[in-house]
């Protein structure tokens, strides 16, 4: 009986640990989420349901960072292939994402695959992704610039069975969702050891069930994020994105996406061109250049080295402009999805056009 309820409280101390993390990201997102929503003036939600293809056409070839405004007057693309976008809403459709986007001015965009707050989902009809395909090529997308969030329930490297079990799963779930979708690219967060495991131990399990999801799906890349070394979290450390790089079979299907915030709390003081520097040499010799598949642009609220996630709007946050401006002036990051999770304050479409800005 005892044992039954140590191991009870064994189970909700790791999910506890796990779900640290997941519930502040939700929280920014889901209220960023709500936003977007809450501010979309009428003529905006118009512009969202198109009729003729002639408004399509001006939005298509309608530079990023620029008002989705008809009647704006067009300028050149930004210079420097870079692609910023946003996190989008799937509220309402998958589809709603790229008008969503589109309204933003954004060239690339995030998203959730389905709800991140449960594991199980009603499959992925043909419908849906056949409409979801048909508003990317008509909006001018590349799939290639769509970076899918993994669900934040997911631990791939968790010491608790049942959590591996459902992660996995979930895993190979929402890459068939991606390929699905047409998309080569899915990011994901690496996990956490819950403190009850070697780093090494969850590296190899994170490995594995990157592997194990490789051999059950074709062609997307599982795309690691960079973590902030809060609690228990893996990838703080580019070391632990290399050893668990090094585990992957398949290294055509892995790659790392850098969080500016989370890179910043880990220790890279992305404010001054030194810790820039250090950072980009570190990705180079840690883990290679040919890895960095996409970027997410967040300011941070704690200072450099506090290990905390939290976001921050571009330019108000530890980091700064300059920070940011070093970073879009950098052609590492040209032709690769860069996408914002900022907090709600300012809109995503301001932003946008703030970073396109320091180029
Ligand atoms: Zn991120
Ligand atoms: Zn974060």
């Amino acid at each position: 009986m005892t044992a039954v309820i140590q191991h009870g409280a064994n189970l909700m101390n790791d999910l506890k640990d796990e779900f640290t993390h997941k519930l502040r990201h939700n929280r920014v997102n889901n209220s960023r989420e709500y936003f977007c929503k809450g501010t979309s003036s009428p003529k905006k939600r118009k512009l969202t349901e198109p009729k003729s293809p002639e408004v399509k056409k001006e939005r298509c070839s309608s530079p990023a960072g620029k008002s989705t405004s008809a009647l704006r007057t067009p300028r050149a693309p930004p210079k420097g292939s870079k692609f910023v976008g946003a996190h989008t809403s799937i509220a309402g459709g998958l589809y709603k994402a790229v008008l969503d986007a589109t309204q933003l001015g954004a060239k690339a965009f995030g998203m959730f695959l389905k709800s991140q707050r449960q594991w199980k989902a009603k499959e992925l009809d043909d419908n849906t992704a056949e409409l979801f395909k048909k508003t990317l090529k008509d909006y001018g997308f590349s799939p290639g610039m769509v970076l899918p969030h993994g669900s934040y329930l997911l631990n791939c490297g968790s010491p608790n069975e049942d959590t591996l079990r459902k992660s996995r799963e979930t895993l190979v779930d929402e890459l068939r969702r991606c390929e699905k979708l047409g998309l080569p690219l899915y990011n994901f967060h690496p996990g956490s050891t819950c403190g009850k495991i070697a780093t090494q131990k969850s590296v190899e399990l994170i490995a594995e069930s990157i592997n194990e999801a490789h051999r059950n799906t074709k062609f997307v890349i599982t795309v690691i994020e960079n973590m902030s070394c809060q609690g228990n979290t893996l990838g703080g450390k580019f070391e632990e994105l290399r050893d668990i790089i090094e585990l992957v079979e398949d290294k055509s299907r892995v790659g790392v996406c850098i969080d500016t915030c989370h890179a910043f709390a880990a220790g890279y003081d992305l404010a001054l061109q030194s810790g820039f520097d250090k950072m980009m040499d570190d990705l180079k010799n840690i883990i290679g250049l040919k890895y960095l598949k996409a970027v997410h642009l967040n300011d941070s609220k704690g200072k450099v080295g506090c290990h905390l996630d939290r976001h921050e709007n571009i330019g108000k946050g530890q980091i700064g402009v300059e920070g940011f401006r070093r970073l879009m002036r950098h052609q590492v990051f040209n032709n690769i999805p860069m996408i914002l999770e900022t907090p709600p304050g300012f809109s995503y479409e301001k932003e946008i056009q703030k970073l396109y800005s320091l180029i």
